[in-house]
């Protein structure tokens, strides 16, 4: 009886938040937001597909999209290479990263990235994680990664980079738990791009064809930095006035790349 009376409690919480949660099999798991409008999905999966074919992701990395009907929700895709996505595969989380209805499927051990810059950062709706190979050298050295033309302005506010030996000491270097999730969204602060020493980046954007347009171009961006630097002589890169202004106006503008990319990427036949 008294084993039954300490359990009460607990079994009372697991059953109401499951109550909270039609439909939900998993108990305790947490409530739905309900079905997200399915051109957003589209859009997601595209970012996917996109984000593979301008050579920002390859087996891995992802983006997610926070739920436009609960701020508590975000959607990314089971563990998949993003080339292969499709609006199956596609889950819900709340943001602690805990899955609304998993399914017995495989989730990405670094999904805590997108929870934790949910939280820290209400105005970001969309997140990108990659290791997007020309960027990865400006996390191991000291040339900081900056802006050279006008399509990257949005560097201009300067790109800070997460050491995680900070946050966790000696690790594989996977943000694979909430703290570690906390730590990069906090070395992120305010800004659009953070670079995460021998690992990757990430990028944030108030919604998808943004996100996906800063990762493209930081890619790029990383690209052409290197060849100027080889040229030799010294670089004039961006003033942080010019990245402001230029910023501003190619993001009145990105519907045009976005919807060529998207056309292009769900054209093709998946590998
Ligand atoms: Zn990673």
């Amino acid at each position: 009886m008294a084993y039954f009376l300490y359990r009460a409690p607990s079994l009372l919480l697991y059953a109401s938040r499951a109550s909270m949660a039609p439909g939900s099999p998993a108990l305790g798991a947490p409530a739905s937001a309900g079905p997200a409008d399915p051109a957003l999905i589209e859009d997601l999966v595209a970012a996917n597909r996109i984000l593979a074919d301008q050579g920002v992701v390859d087996g891995y990395g992802h983006v997610s999209v926070r739920h436009p009907k609960n701020p508590e929700r975000y959607f990314l895709s089971r563990s998949l290479a993003p080339e292969l996505v499709t609006a199956a595969d596609i889950m819900e989380y709340d943001l602690d990263s805990n899955p609304v209805d998993r399914r017995g499927r495989t989730m990405y051990l670094e999904r805590f990235i997108h929870g934790e810059i949910y939280k820290a950062r209400p105005e970001i709706n969309a997140v990108v994680h990659s290791h997007s190979p020309a960027v990865v050298p400006f996390g191991v050295s000291n040339v900081p990664l900056r802006p050279l033309y006008h399509m990257s302005g949005f560097l201009s506010e300067g790109v800070p980079l997460f050491e995680i030996r900070d946050a966790g000491g000696m690790t594989d270097l996977l943000v694979r738990n909430p703290e570690l999730g906390r730590a990069l969204a906090q070395s992120l602060a305010d800004k659009p791009v953070a670079l995460m020493r021998g690992h990757g980046n990430v990028v944030v954007g108030s919604t998808i064809p943004l996100v996906v347009y800063r990762a493209v171009y930081t890619e790029v961006n990383a690209r052409l930095q290197v060849q100027a630097i080889m040229l030799g002589g010294s670089v004039t890169y961006l003033e942080p006035e010019e990245g402001r202004l230029a910023a501003a106006n190619i993001a009145a503008t990105i519907g045009r790349p976005w919807e060529l990319w998207k056309r292009k990427a769900l054209a093709k036949e998946k590998p």
